[in-house]
């Protein structure tokens, strides 16, 4: 097991996920291999036993990934991952932002638990996006607005590729992944997220999650 240098000093005794990826390449690659699980249906609902319930308890947690996502109940990030207790530190806000208390949550997980991956998962028919899209531009409330620079981005994509700005049929999809990225981007630049990631300690990540078949796609700008 390889400690980051930042966690040298208060490194676990003991760590009761024992397939606990080691590295933030193996992080987002465990993410995969589960979702992958449960895609197909495999899923091997690992980590809900007694034997990691009572070692949770006693020894802690030493979660490997650290996810923003969206309150939506269609999108619980244990099970679309197939991962078990004290295996994701999750913050879960209606449209996966980035506000406040939860970038603070974020930030505990990754520099006092140690998660090596942190990945920001937006997801499609997302209820909160639609809303800013339907918004954009006029006052709405905060957890609307938080998303209005994707939205305004999205709609400047629809816009290059020949389509109507104005449909948001065309503009809602663009827009969640556009918020994914951006939020993914802003988390990126702040501490200690930086830091970590530029210590080789942290990965950060942007994905989507499909309704339709369940898969993540990770995303790129
Ligand atoms: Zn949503």
């Amino acid at each position: 097991m390889v400690t980051p240098a930042h966690l040298a000093a208060a490194a676990p005794t003991v760590y009761c996920n024992p397939n606990r990826p080691t590295t933030p390449a193996d992080a987002l690659a465990a993410l995969a291999a589960g979702n992958d699980l449960w895609a197909t249906g495999q899923q091997e609902h690992p980590g809900e036993d007694s034997t990691r319930r009572s070692c949770v308890d006693q020894y802690g947690q030493t979660p490997f990934a650290a996810i923003l996502s969206c309150s939506d109940s269609r999108v619980p990030p244990e099970l679309i991952f197939d991962q078990g207790l004290g295996d994701l530190f999750v913050v879960r806000v209606a449209g996966n932002s980035d506000t406040l208390v939860g970038v603070q949550s974020l930030a505990y997980g990754v520099d006092h638990l140690g998660a090596l991956a942190l990945l920001v998962l937006g997801h499609q028919k997302c209820g909160a996006v639609n809303e800013a899209v339907k918004s954009y531009p006029r006052p709405a409330a905060d957890f609307v607005r938080i998303i209005y620079p994707a939205v305004r981005k999205a709609r400047i994509i629809v816009r290059q590729s020949g389509g109507d700005p104005n449909n948001p049929d065309l503009v809602l999809p663009v827009a969640i992944n556009q918020h994914a990225l951006l939020t993914a981007v802003r988390l990126g630049s702040r501490q200690p997220f930086r830091s970590l990631v530029k210590q080789g300690a942290l990965a950060i990540a942007a994905g989507v999650y499909s309704l339709d078949n369940q898969t993540v796609t990770m995303l790129t700008s």
